[in-house]
């Protein structure tokens, strides 16, 4: 018996979701040949870019009638995040599915559903004979979930990519659990901050000024004060977890004995800038309680993201209006936010490119980086006919 288009299309994502691509240390090399495998059965050009060893990033072109006009990029990673295979109820790397369907398997939401969508969309449309203006590339890219470096990051600024002149981008958003679908058009910045205090080091029992201590306990107030003011702003119901600055101190390390005031105290905060916030001012909030807080404290930024122009939804952006007619005509209904986390689009729209988050799973809970993530069969389907709407939309126009 021949297999139908949808049979094959659930068996080719529970085959890519059966290797474990997962973090630490991942060996890519399984993806890789299962990427290949997919652009021969697709009759598709697939270039392999190594501008890191052992990071590939794969690129499954499929040429338009009109090359020379800007293409359309289908980005999602291939990595995943690391499982606690225990507390599964079926091994997170079998791709198990149930009576109802259910596909349990990590990175079935986040996000290896989300490539094999656009794949099976685009064999579904070569099949009608359909040919679309735009050029399409799908890329597979590593390391998205350590913060897309070596992977996209580094491959959004290199020649190879230009070269693919993209003028458009999808990457991956999130399961809704309601019947809306979730679109993203922006991310906050990113900012990893590390505070160290230093002071008079001494005995435990008296009473010094100038200790590390005191420093820290002030410098950590201003950002917990400020943090505090930011969570107060969420009580707006028209405000979203995406729309405020969040503030969280993560790691703390100093100290050498109970009895020996220390030399040193460190604070560490991840901060995640709203995107309608300046950032050299904030950067000069955080220096001046630096400076109220006393002498000898320095700070140092493991990560700062720049600020990143949200991607426009509105008439001056043409593929947001073909994307969001689709959507409109297939009876779509789309609640639009800034993404909470961070994703690769970031990279992609800091090179100047357009870019929604969208992954097509509505009534599924939200279970990325969780136990016993899955993804139901017919959800999964039904994201493929979504694609092969959205995808002429937006390479047509
Ligand atoms: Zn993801």
């Amino acid at each position: 018996m021949q297999p139908t288009l949808q049979g094959t299309a659930v068996e080719n994502f529970r085959e890519y979701l059966r290797i474990p691509s997962v973090h630490p240390n991942i060996n890519y090399d399984d993806c890789v040949a299962f990427v290949q495998k997919q652009a021969k059965s697709l009759d598709l050009p697939v270039q392999l870019f190594e501008p890191s060893p052992k990071h590939p990033i794969l690129v499954i072109t499929w040429e338009g009638t009109e090359p020379e006009k800007p293409a359309i990029l289908l980005n999602g990673h291939m990595d995943v995040v690391p499982v606690f295979p225990e507390q599964w109820t079926y091994p997170p790397f079998d791709a198990h599915m149930d009576e109802k369907g259910n596909i349990y398997a990590r990175g079935s939401q986040d996000m290896k559903c989300v490539n094999i969508q656009y794949l099976e969309a685009i064999r579904r449309l070569k099949l009608n004979g359909i040919r679309l203006k735009r050029t399409i590339h799908v890329s597979f890219v590593p390391h998205e979930e350590v913060g897309g470096s070596p992977g996209m990051k580094e491959f959004s600024q290199s020649q190879n990519f230009k070269n693919l002149n993209i003028g458009f981008a999808l990457d991956e958003g999130i399961a809704s659990p309601n019947n809306d679908f979730l679109v993203f058009y922006g991310e906050r910045s990113i900012w990893h901050i590390e505070i160290k205090c230093t002071g008079k080091p001494g005995h435990g029992s008296l009473l010094p000024d100038n200790t590390a201590g005191e420093k820290f306990t002030k410098i950590i107030n201003r950002f917990m004060e400020f943090r505090a003011k930011e969570k107060a702003r969420l009580k707006d119901p028209s405000l979203k977890i995406g729309d405020v600055t969040s503030v969280n101190l993560t790691i703390v390390e100093g100290g050498v004995q109970r009895n020996v005031i220390p030399k040193e105290l460190n604070a560490n905060f991840d901060i995640r800038i709203a995107t309608d916030v300046n950032h050299e001012d904030f950067e000069k909030m955080i220096q001046e309680w630096i400076r109220e807080s006393g002498e000898g404290i320095t700070c140092s930024f493991p990560e700062k993201n720049p600020c990143v122009e949200n991607t426009k939804l509105d008439n001056t952006n043409p593929f947001w209006v073909a994307f969001k007619q689709a959507c409109d005509e297939n009876g779509m209904n789309l609640e639009k936010g800034i993404f909470t986390g961070g994703t690769d689009s970031r990279y992609v729209r800091a090179a100047g490119i357009p870019a929604i988050g969208f992954s097509p799973i509505i009534n599924t809970p939200v279970l990325l980086h969780d136990t016993d993530e899955f993804l139901n069969k017919d959800v999964f389907l039904r994201g493929i006919e979504i694609y092969e709407k959205l995808i002429p939309a937006v390479a047509n126009v």
